[in-house]
């Protein structure tokens, strides 16, 4: 036997099956426009909601940060491997989103699967929203803690779980703040309140809300005004902050207590001075261009009226995620494929990522998209619907 042939196997099945899916490989920067397998497309699939991954900025405070620091962050956080710029990016993040203090992980992928079981373990409890990001889900199953799922964004299915569970258990509500399949909106201010009831922590993964929500982007709790009711933030500097990692935001004591027991910050390297000094890049123009997030939500009304107009699905989208719902995911693998040959690259999504008769194609609206690269966009999407 062929220690690896259930890997050749399960390659051969995808393909047999017309499930195979080569990885799309960008020929350019990231950008509105890009350019795949030589052509040029317009670009609605990146989260690089405020078109700063490509930015001028950007690229300068890579190679600055690059030349004075080095390459590689040399060691763990708590070893060797916090520098001065890496204290300072936390505590420019920490004045931009108006809490005491943040930690930066390697990714938010990282920040869950640290943070989540650093809150909880054994005996403890989670509430988590049947619809939570897969690194949440991974985060909770890592933390051993028992896990209770509650109905998407129904904060009385909540209060139903809080219900059941024993006074003395350790809670944690957790949930995203923006949907990324659907873009709708978690209803922070009544999960509070049930959370409050039953004294359990709140938790709010704002991967798709940060540098989106709330003022100039300051993310979902912003948006609501829920400014030291949720204890735990989690955001992502790897889509509108344009760079790569993720952040908790919360208390001075938060930040001490996982710099001690988050396992990604004991156990792997630092972000190297050039990913440090991208995002602080990327924290200064988005404070010094707040109405790059106004762009955002034009952009997004502009083109989710294109396509109302046209009559198509978008589901419960709230955001500048824009889901069109077709059904079978022939359906929408097609209709994506469509808008490829008529110049638009928007990515399908079927099941198990979403329900078997609500399979998609989801649109990414960027502010830096020109009303021109939107109304070609919204054009395209009329052809490809016909006839399919
Ligand atoms: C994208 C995403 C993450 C992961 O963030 P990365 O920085 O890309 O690792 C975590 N949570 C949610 C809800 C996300 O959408």
């Amino acid at each position: 036997m062929e220690p690896l042939g259930f890997v050749d196997a399960h390659v051969r099945d995808l393909r047999e099956r017309g499930l195979f899916r080569p990885l799309p490989v960008l020929e350019s920067p990231q950008g509105p426009r890009i350019r795949i397998g030589g052509r040029e497309l317009i670009n609605m699939s990146s989260n690089d909601y405020l078109g700063l991954a490509n930015d001028a900025a950007l690229r300068e405070a890579a190679m600055a940060g690059a030349k004075t620091w080095g390459g590689g962050a040399g060691a763990v956080r708590t070893i060797a491997g916090t520098l001065d710029v890496h204290q300072a990016l936390e505590a420019e993040i920490a004045a931009w989103k108006g809490v005491e203090a943040t930690l930066v992980f390697q990714s938010g992928f990282a920040g869950n699967l640290g943070t989540i079981p650093a809150l909880v373990g054994r005996g403890d409890v989670i509430l988590s929203d049947e619809l939570n990001h897969a690194s949440i889900i991974d985060g909770c199953r890592l933390s051993r803690a028992e896990i209770r799922r509650f109905a998407h964004a129904d904060a009385d299915s909540l209060r139903e779980q809080l219900a059941g569970c024993t006074a003395d258990q350790r809670k944690l509500v957790v949930t995203d703040g923006v949907f990324s399949m659907d873009g709708d909106i978690a209803p922070l201010p009544d999960i509070c309140d049930a959370a409050e009831a039953y004294g359990a922590m709140v938790m709010v993964d704002d991967a798709h809300g940060s540098g989106v929500l709330g003022r100039g982007g300051r993310g979902s709790v912003d948006h609501f005004g829920l400014h030291g009711r949720v204890q735990v933030q989690l955001g992502t500097l790897s889509k509108a902050i344009g760079s790569m990692g993720g952040y908790i935001a919360g208390s001075q004591a938060l930040r001490d207590y996982l710099t001690h027991t988050a396992r990604p910050v004991l156990f792997s390297t630092s972000h190297p001075p050039a990913v440090v000094e991208t995002t602080r890049a990327a924290i200064r123009v988005l404070t010094r261009e707040p109405e790059r997030v106004e762009r955002l939500w034009d952009n997004a009304r502009f083109f989710k009226q294109g396509l109302s107009d046209l009559g198509m699905d978008l589901g419960r989208s709230a955001t500048p995620i824009t889901p069109v719902i077709v059904g079978e995911a022939e359906r929408a693998h097609a209709l994506s494929d469509r808008l490829r040959q008529r110049g638009v690259f928007v990515q399908s999504v079927a099941f198990p990522t979403v329900p078997r008769d609500a399979a998609r194609v989801r649109a990414m609206v960027s502010a830096a998209h020109s009303r021109d690269d939107l109304a070609q966009a919204i054009d395209a999407f009329g052809e490809a619907m016909r006839g399919l």
